[in-house]
């Protein structure tokens, strides 16, 4: 469990609280098409109010790069919030996001009553944890809440700094709900512990396998990785995506599943075409093979269907089930067979399971599996951090119980 303050130990009655939550969220044309993760800020914020806070919300969104950008202004999040929360969130509009306009509208709230910041990073000094943003930040609260899992594994002025110089930081639930999850998945798990790892390349997840293959009990590979695991093997990967610095590494893993006396699963049969579908979607001719009888003009693209089998095999028996990466180029619906039979297996078991954000997160619930899933985090990079067993900044940052 995690040893930090959380929402529910914090005294907030009457307080300033600054509640950085994570309101990335997709736009287009200025409407929000994914509100998931409004949704997930919703239990804090309204523990807070329900408290008697004075609730400054805060958040970045996208990448404005230090200046004011209205496309990526917070506006539109106030509005959409405002009508999931069933109270007003004031929006308080302000180019630089703690200056004047911001600072009136905190002083005239009332206890209960909630405003949202303008995007934190219309401001250069955010993504540099600088001084005095940090400190505008930290003027206008008396305590500090830390609810978005999805930037912890950075140290920015509204995660990090802010907390450094408040009087009181605290987690909120969204944050604690991921480190419990993912904590105990990784360090303490009910076994079989079973690990899913899919993706594009080897290289974005070295120290995430290695650090698996030490925790879990099976390592599951598929996806674009799973290529160079299979040249390794001495296999014919034919035109598949392979990151040929790191065969030595795929095999040094192999071993340290050996040596550990850990399984590790390879795709035994793979999805054929000619090239990588162009657009993304396109209707493509494929066919399934032997791993090691991958003609030499010919793209891996997904895994085949003995090892959708093998794969949804090995996860029946799981206790617990840790999947971070799709099976294959899920995006077109010919490639997405693996990838949907590997979100079957893990919806038809008891174990608990958890997905590790990102592509992955995104794959589950565009087929349709999300409310099956035990936990989808909502932090891809973070998730993946913590996956390494790093230790995520914006967590060290708030004050222990
Ligand atoms: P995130 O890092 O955001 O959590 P992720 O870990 O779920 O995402 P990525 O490593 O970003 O996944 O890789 C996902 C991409 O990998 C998808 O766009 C998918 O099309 C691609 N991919 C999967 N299998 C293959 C393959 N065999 N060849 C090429 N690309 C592939």
């Amino acid at each position: 469990m995690l040893n930090k303050k959380s929402v529910d130990d914090i005294q907030v009655k009457g307080k300033r609280v600054l509640c950085r939550c994570d309101f990335n969220v997709p736009l287009k044309e200025g409407q929000i098409t994914d509100e998931n993760r409004l949704t997930a800020a919703l239990p804090t914020i309204k523990k807070l109010v329900a408290d008697g806070g004075k609730v400054i919300l805060c958040s970045h969104l996208g990448k404005p790069k230090g200046e004011p950008k209205p496309e990526l202004s917070l506006a539109p999040v106030a509005k959409r919030l405002s009508e999931l929360l069933g109270q007003e969130v004031k929006f308080a509009a302000d180019p630089e996001v703690v200056g004047p306009n911001a600072k009136a509208a905190v002083e005239a709230m009332k206890d209960g009553e909630v405003i949202l910041l303008e995007n934190t990073r219309y401001r250069g000094e955010e993504t540099k944890n600088g001084e005095a943003f940090s400190k505008d930040l930290a003027s206008l609260c008396d305590v500090f809440v830390n609810d978005a899992f999805g930037t912890a594994h950075r140290a920015h002025c509204s995660n990090v700094g802010v907390a450094e110089l408040a009087a009181e930081a605290a987690v909120g639930y969204l944050m604690q709900k991921e480190i419990d999850f993912l904590g105990n998945a990784v360090n303490s798990p009910e076994r079989p512990f079973v690990a899913i790892l899919g993706g594009a390349k080897v290289a974005d997840k070295l120290n995430v396998i290695s650090n698996l293959l030490e925790k879990c009990d099976t390592l599951i590979i598929g996806g674009g990785m799973a290529y160079t695991f299979l040249k390794a093997k001495g296999y014919e990967v034919g035109t598949s995506l392979v990151d040929d610095e790191k065969i030595d590494y795929c095999k040094e893993m192999m071993a340290k599943a050996e040596k550990l006396g850990k399984k590790l699963l390879l795709p035994v049969d793979t999805t054929i075409a000619d090239a990588f579908p162009n657009p993304i979607d396109a209707e493509i001719s494929v066919s399934v093979v032997p791993s090691d009888a991958i003609p030499a003009n010919k793209m891996g693209l997904d895994i085949g269907t003995k090892t959708a089998a093998l794969y949804a095999e090995a996860v029946k028996s799981a206790k617990t089930v840790v999947w971070n990466g799709p099976m294959g180029v899920f995006e077109n619906p010919i490639l997405a067979k693996g990838t949907i039979a590997v979100a079957k297996s893990l919806a038809d078991t008891d174990a608990t399971t958890i997905i590790g954000g990102g592509d992955s997160a995104a794959a589950v619930n565009q087929l349709g599996f999300g409310d099956k899933m035990s936990h989808i985090s909502t932090g891809g990079g973070a998730s993946l951090e913590f996956l390494e067993g790093k230790d995520l900044p914006g967590v060290v940052a708030a004050n222990d119980k």
